[in-house]
């Protein structure tokens, strides 16, 4: 269906669980969030389920750290019965090797993997573990049981893990995944220093062997450099926001719909769950409160970044 703005609401994020096995320095999560706040399975099922019959055909599970959920394949497999185009899942990839199997015959079509570093102690430094082998063991997991496309998403702070970009690029050159770099967000205290954004324009003029194709994939605009199997993305939500083209809308692990990532309103959708009509409609009401743009860059004073509303 198509909110207050004109915009054709089709994509679904939804966030199992607030938990995660990182602490990645840039991101907004506390870590305070409890399990027994979080939807079960035929909760997520009865809500998703709900969102299809209001148009969504693209359904990202994410967190959190989805992989922490001990149920995640039966929550993969509820979801593959929905009338869906896509069933997806992000996740940091430390827990991937062990579920990528499952979660393909549970009818899970691709995966993003977050992945912001590869030399270990920057990893390390930026996540608070010591683990990015099994990440990449989890790209290749991946790769082997056929989930596909396989994205990788790093965020680049300034000073932190920027001169690493190149190596991120060269996960491309031999793999069939789109590399895609995405704009460091104001969630978080580190965030919020403006000075860290590494803006998307700025990483392409340091890669001039990288042309665009002229091709967006969603938020995504898309390069391809000589001799690469796979593809290298930019996805840029503060420099070049997209709220005017937003398809999105998000769950959260407690039951609250959230319409827009750079907004706090949020509506709890939990005491409709057990009737379908209800529910349907609240969340066709919640679509229609989806607001024009997003919040992000409001706090910021860095020159050359939008604010809201530019
Ligand atoms: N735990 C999963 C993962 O690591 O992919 C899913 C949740 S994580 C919050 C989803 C994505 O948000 C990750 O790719 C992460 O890099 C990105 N993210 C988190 N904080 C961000 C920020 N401040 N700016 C840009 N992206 C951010």
């Amino acid at each position: 269906m198509k909110d207050s703005f004109g915009r054709d609401i089709t994509y679904l994020r939804v966030s199992v669980t607030e938990r995660c096995n990182l602490n990645c320095v840039y991101c907004g999560k506390t870590d305070c969030a409890k399990k027994e706040n979080e939807l079960s399975a035929g909760d997520i099922y009865a809500i998703a389920s709900a969102f299809t019959r209001c148009g969504i055909t693209k359904l990202r599970l994410t967190g959190g750290e989805p992989l922490v959920r001990g149920d995640i394949v039966e929550i993969a497999g509820r979801l593959h019965a929905l009338p869906l185009q896509t069933l997806a899942l992000t996740t940091n990839g430390v827990y991937l090797k062990q579920y990528a199997a499952d979660l393909r015959r549970a009818g899970l079509d691709s995966v993003n993997i977050s992945l912001d570093s590869t030399d270990g102690s920057t990893y390390r430094k930026l996540t608070g573990a010591d683990v990015l082998h099994r990440v990449l063991e989890g790209v290749d997991e991946a790769m082997r049981v056929g989930l596909s496309p396989i994205k990788i998403n790093a965020v680049l702070m300034r000073g932190v893990n920027d001169d690493g970009a190149a190596d991120l690029v060269a996960l491309a050159k031999d793999r069939p995944i789109d590399m895609r770099f995405i704009e460091l967000m104001p969630f978080s205290d580190a965030g919020e220093d403006a000075s860290r954004i590494v803006t998307n324009d700025e990483l392409l003029q340091r890669f001039p062997t990288l042309k665009p194709t002229g091709e967006q994939d969603g938020t995504a605009r898309i390069c391809t450099a000589p001799g690469f199997a796979g593809r290298i993305g930019f996805i840029s939500p503060v420099s070049h926001r997209f709220c005017g083209t937003c398809s999105r809308i998000r769950l959260l692990s407690d039951g609250k719909v959230k319409p827009c990532l750079g907004d706090d309103t949020v509506y709890d959708v939990l005491p409709y769950v057990h009737d379908a009509h209800a529910l349907t409609e609240r969340i066709r009401q919640i679509i229609l409160k989806k607001p024009a743009g997003h919040r992000f860059g409001e706090t910021t004073t860095a020159h050359g970044l939008n604010r809201t509303g530019g």
